[in-house]
């Protein structure tokens, strides 16, 4: 199951990144493109580029002409559900949580951030970024009406399990957890967990590995 779930968030992770470098080729008025050019750009084989291609492709490339670029990032964009908006809450807005509302790039993505929510009286009622942040007392009230399906969990550790078991009977269906604890909660959810702190000391031990062998 571990590797089957390897797979599929590599080859999601593929595709951002062909659909990224495109968007900077779209930006510079390029038409067309092949995978052997696309390879040259990133550090993916030609080969994989190809069957990444194949796999999302609704309109066949011209053999030694490549495809249109405004066709792939069709594409892409509809693989990767960017076209289909989904309505998403943060949930503890302190500093994590008030940067994440004040983050323009979700749009990108296909997410739409719409509010905040914190047990403080100082930031209820206030808005960030024209979003505004209300109490945590009306998460089960308004999640269904906001018609939201994913949270953002930046709350400290101490509430967190208790906010993501609310979340879940509330209708939420995934949690982008930022909280450094690991979320005991219905399976049916879907947890990503992001720990800067182990990305931050994965790097520091490449980065010491690297200086040792430079
Ligand atoms: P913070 O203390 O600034 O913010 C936490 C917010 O959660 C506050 O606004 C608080 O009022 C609110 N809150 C507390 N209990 C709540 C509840 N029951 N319901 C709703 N809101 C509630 O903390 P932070 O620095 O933003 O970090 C948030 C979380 O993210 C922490 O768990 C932290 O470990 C993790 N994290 C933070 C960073 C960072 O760089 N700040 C990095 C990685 C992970």
């Amino acid at each position: 199951m571990k590797k089957q779930n390897d797979h599929a968030t590599r080859k999601l992770e593929r595709l951002q990144l062909y659909l990224k470098i495109l968007y900077k080729l779209q930006n510079q008025g390029r038409v067309l493109i092949s995978s052997s050019q696309l390879a040259k750009e990133i550090d993916y084989s030609e080969e994989q580029i190809r069957k990444d291609f194949q796999l999302i492709a609704t309109k066949q490339g011209k053999p030694g002409v490549g495809r249109r670029i405004d066709d792939i990032v069709a594409d892409l964009e509809e693989y990767l559900g960017y076209k289909k908006v989904s309505n998403a809450v943060v949930i503890g807005v302190g500093n994590l949580g008030g940067a994440i509302l004040r983050y323009e790039g979700f749009a990108n993505y296909g997410l739409n951030v719409l509010a905040g929510f914190d047990i403080d009286n100082s930031k209820i009622g206030t808005v960030i970024n024209d979003k505004p942040i209300f109490s945590i007392d009306n998460l089960e009230k308004y999640i269904p009406t906001l018609d939201v399906n994913i949270a953002i969990l930046t709350v400290g550790k101490e509430n967190a399990l208790e906010i993501a078991q609310r979340l879940v009977k509330a209708g939420i269906q995934g949690i982008l957890n930022f909280v450094p604890i690991h979320l005991e909660i219905d399976e049916g959810v879907i947890v990503q967990n992001m720990d800067l702190a182990a990305s931050l000391s994965i790097l520091a031990h490449k980065v010491k590995n690297k200086l040792n062998n430079d």
